[in-house]
């Protein structure tokens, strides 16, 4: 069910409910004080009855002629009066006795002095009343015919009324709650708006203030991130495309070459060398986007365990020194280590080597003397890792923009590369929520800090 048509429902039966809570209250107390109004005159009309047959000795057969020649018989106040001993002295129209008096009944209004009943839609006092120092017994009955219609009135109007008013307060309610929720309604037309080609569209914020505000304002926000990314996306397929356009027009182009003319065992050795390099620069870019998109998964998908760190970085430099054989990394430890804990920290070998062997690789390929210098520390709550090198260094304003992919600084004509490398160590330091620091001064060399928490 929609938001709209519940608190419409809601509304609705709430006001309702108040409703006619209110109008049973309106009609039961309308009721009581019409029966309490009744009973008083039945009462007082018997009395005056009485008083004519006993003080102004009004004939009894006069009184009943008065009676029975009323035009509604039924409900007129029909009086009997007994002594204490259940004798009647004199009853309005015995034959019809509405009251149909028995001995216990007398008995009971001797004992209390005044009764009241109802019974067949009749009205009826029995009390005690008292003439010439003799007490005598009055019963009288009627029927409220006024009191009973101006009732059945009251329930009329008063259901007419609440069906009218229920319906109002429907109608009512389903316009404001339409008004209240349009804002909603039209921010989800602005969304369906928004498609893959128009991620720069963005839906109206409101006012500002209120609640439906606060959420275009939280969506538009997740739409700048979307965008963002989208774009960080769209940059790397594009970047991803042209790093491997280039190797391979290279290789079309020293074939083309090749094929041109007829050429010697000599030459076409030379191209298949050529060709081989240019393959081998195509495989190291693949492995370096593999490793980027394994480091750019969440944390769950990728598995950790305890490893400890100077290990992992033996066997980085014993990779890197295997396939490149002029590059030199000494590796050392800043202070003794009292504790296998201490240089342990919890993660995932290959990419905490693949990160490593990147900064160790343009330690060396970045300097003159192709070495660098690798020194763990270890604190109580990280290890630090300090990669350092005596070369060309990092311009001022490349810092801050070495991390980002596909980035190569003004020193790249020095070193061949696809500004893959960085990147994925920030990545990798980060998933391992430790942190990657860079100072470096050009023409003295370059030092990166690596702290990686133990836990
Ligand atoms: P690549 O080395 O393939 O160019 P990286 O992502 O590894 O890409 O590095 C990005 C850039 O950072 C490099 O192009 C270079 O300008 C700079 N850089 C990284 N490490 C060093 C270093 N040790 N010495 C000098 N420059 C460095």
């Amino acid at each position: 069910m929609k938001i709209r048509n519940k608190l419409t429902l809601l509304f609705t039966a709430m006001i309702a409910a108040l409703m006619i809570a209110f109008a049973l209250f309106v009609y039961y107390t309308y009721d009581q004080y019409r029966k309490d109004e009744y009973y008083r005159r039945i009462h007082q009309q018997a009395i005056t009855k009485a008083n004519l047959l006993f003080d102004t000795k009004v004939d009894s057969s006069t009184l009943q002629v008065i009676y029975k020649s009323s035009n509604d018989v039924l409900f007129q106040d029909e009086m009997a009066i007994y002594d204490t001993d259940f004798n009647l002295i004199y009853h309005d129209a015995a034959e019809i006795d509405k009251v149909k008096e028995t001995r216990s009944m007398i008995d009971e209004i001797l004992k209390k002095k005044e009764i009241m009943f109802e019974a067949n839609n009749l009205q009826i006092v029995g009390f005690l009343y008292t003439h010439g120092g003799k007490n005598y017994i009055i019963t009288a009955a009627a029927k409220d015919k006024p009191g009973l219609a101006k009732l059945a009135n009251l329930r009329f109007t008063l259901i007419t009324a609440l069906i009218s008013a229920i319906v109002i307060i429907f109608i009512a309610g389903r316009f404001f709650s339409k008004q209240a929720l349009q804002p909603v309604s039209n921010l989800v037309d602005n969304v369906n708006e928004i498609t893959v080609t128009n991620l720069d569209l963005r839906v109206n914020e409101g006012n500002g203030k209120d609640e439906i505000a606060e959420l275009a304002v939280t969506f538009n926000q997740m739409l700048n991130r979307l965008e963002r990314s989208f774009n960080a996306q769209k940059d790397f397929v594009s970047n991803i495309s042209h790093e491997l356009r280039t190797p391979l027009a290279a290789m079309i182009g020293e074939l083309d070459l090749a094929a041109a003319k007829d050429r010697s065992e000599e030459e076409y050795k030379h191209v298949i060398n050529l060709l081989r390099n240019d393959a081998q620069k195509l495989v190291r870019l693949i492995n370096g986007l593999l490793n980027l998109a394994k480091a750019n998964y969440d944390e769950i998908n990728i598995t950790l365990r305890d490893v400890r760190l100077d290990e992992i970085l033996l066997d980085a430099r014993h990779d890197i020194i295997t396939s490149n054989k002029d590059y030199k990394i000494n590796l050392s430890f800043e202070k003794e280590i009292e504790n296998d804990d201490f240089i342990s920290i919890h993660g995932n070998e290959y990419l905490l080597k693949v990160a490593f062997m990147n900064l160790m690789e343009n330690g060396c390929k970045f300097s003159g003397d192709k070495s660098c210098n690798v020194i763990i520390n270890y604190y109580k709550d990280k290890t630090v890792v300090r990669i350092s090198d005596n070369g060309i260094g990092i311009a001022e304003e490349d810092i801050s923009k070495i991390f980002t992919p596909f980035y190569r600084g003004k020193n790249k004509k020095y070193a061949e590369g696809y500004g893959i490398g960085m990147s994925l160590c920030n990545r990798i330091i980060h998933l391992h929520k430790g942190e990657i620091y860079v100072s470096s001064e050009v023409n003295k060399g370059t030092t990166f800090t690596i702290e990686l928490p133990h836990v």
